[in-house]
C-alpha cells in the first residue's frame, strides 16, 4: 500500500505528477501532517458505524484518513481539477464518494438520504477553505440537517467567536447563532507548518455537537437574531443606546427602560454580558405580533 497523501514528499509528488497549481481563491491550503489528521477524526467521534461528510477534499489528505476509519464518506469538492487526482489517490477505498459540486448549492439533506443509511451517525468533517467559512457553517446550521456533529479546521480568530462565552472579547451574534444550534468547543490549535502552502492566519480545530433542540425557547427566531446583532451593533455603547436605535420609531427609551426592567437586565449594560437566556427573555419581551 502506498504512503498516505498527507506528507510533504508524497503531496509535492502528487502536484508534480499532475502538473496542479493551487488556487488561492478557493482556500487551498492542503495538509501534510498525519498525525494532525487523526487528531481530527478522534475529535470528530469517527468509527466504523459512522457516515462521514467532508467539504473541500483537495487531494484527499483527509478523504484518505475518514475512507480508513469511517463506513461511508462523501466528499464535496468545487474545483474540477482535483477528480483525476482524488480518482487515483482514493483508488483503494470503495467507501468513498466525490461530488463536484459548491457547498453551498448542494442539496445536502437529499445526499444523505441517498447516500447513508437511515438513523446512522452523520458527521460532518473538514479542513475548510477560509473564506467561506461562515456562510458553509451556517447554512449546515440552518439548513437543520440530520447530522450529528461538525468537526472543522477554520482560522483560529472565527473558531474562537464561535465558541465565545459572554464577557469575552471574541464573544458577539455570531456566539449565539452558533451555540443556538450546537454545543461548541474549541480542541486543538494548530501550526501553519502543517499545510502547503502555509496560509497566513493560525487554525484551531473547532468540534460543534448539534443540539436536539435549541438551549432557550423563543417566540420568534428571526426577531431573536435580529436582538442579538443590535445588542451587539456597536460594542462600546450600551445596550440602551443600542437598542434604542434598533427599535427607532416604534419604541422610545422610556418603554424600553420599562421592558428591560419587566426582565431584570440593567439598561447600562452592554451586550456582550448577557447570556443566551438573557437575551430570549429580553426577545420575547419586546416581542409583538
Ligand atoms: N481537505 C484537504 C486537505 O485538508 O488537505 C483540502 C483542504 S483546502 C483548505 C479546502 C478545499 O476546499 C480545497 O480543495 C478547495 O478546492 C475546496 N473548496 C473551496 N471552496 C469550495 C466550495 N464552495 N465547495 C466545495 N469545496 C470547496
Amino acid at each position: 500500500k502506498s504512503k498516505a497523501v498527507a506528507t510533504p514528499t508524497r503531496t509535492r509528488e502528487i502536484l508534480e505528477t499532475h502538473g496542479f497549481s493551487f488556487k488561492k481563491s478557493l482556500g487551498q491550503n492542503f495538509l501534510i501532517d498525519v498525525n494532525i489528521l487523526r487528531n481530527i477524526i478522534d475529535n470528530a467521534g469517527i468509527n466504523a458505524s459512522a457516515g462521514a461528510i467532508e467539504i473541500g477534499p483537495g487531494i484527499g489528505a483527509l478523504t484518505e484518513q475518514l475512507a480508513q476509519n469511517a463506513d461511508k464518506v462523501v466528499a464535496f469538492e468545487i474545483d474540477q481539477r482535483l477528480l483525476p487526482i482524488l480518482n487515483e489517490t482514493l483508488s483503494d477505498y470503495d467507501n468513498v464518494e466525490v461530488i463536484n459540486q459548491d457547498i453551498l448549492k448542494a442539496d445536502v439533506k437529499e445526499v444523505i438520504k441517498e447516500h447513508f443509511q437511515p438513523g446512522q451517525p452523520i458527521r460532518v468533517v473538514a479542513n475548510l477553505p477560509y473564506y467561506i467559512t461562515t456562510p458553509i457553517l451556517m447554512k449546515l446550521l440552518m439548513d437543520r440537517l440530520p447530522i450529528d456533529s461538525i468537526t472543522v479546521m477554520i482560522q483560529k480568530e472565527v473558531a474562537d467567536r464561535m465558541a465565545a462565552e459572554p464577557n469575552t472579547k471574541s464573544y458577539g451574534s455570531l456566539s449565539i447563532a452558533v451555540q443556538y444550534y450546537t454545543e461548541a468547543n474549541v480542541s486543538i490549535n494548530v501550526p501553519k507548518t502543517v499545510f502547503m502552502p502555509q496560509p497566513n492566519v493560525d487554525s484551531s480545530v473547532l468540534h460543534l455537537e448539534m443540539r436536539s433542540s435549541p438551549p432557550v425557547d423563543v417566540k420568534d427566531e428571526e426577531f431573536f437574531f435580529d436582538l442579538v446583532k443590535a445588542s451587539f451593533g456597536q460594542r462600546r455603547k450600551t445596550l440602551m443606546n443600542n437598542l434604542a436605535r434598533h427599535f427607532k420609531g416604534k419604541m422610545d427609551k422610556e418603554e424600553l427602560r420599562e421592558k428591560l426592567d419587566s426582565v431584570d437586565i440593567d439598561p447600562k449594560r452592554r451586550g456582550e454580558s448577557l447570556t443566551m437566556q438573557e437575551f430570549a427573555k429580553l426577545a420575547d419581551c419586546l416581542y409583538s405580533e
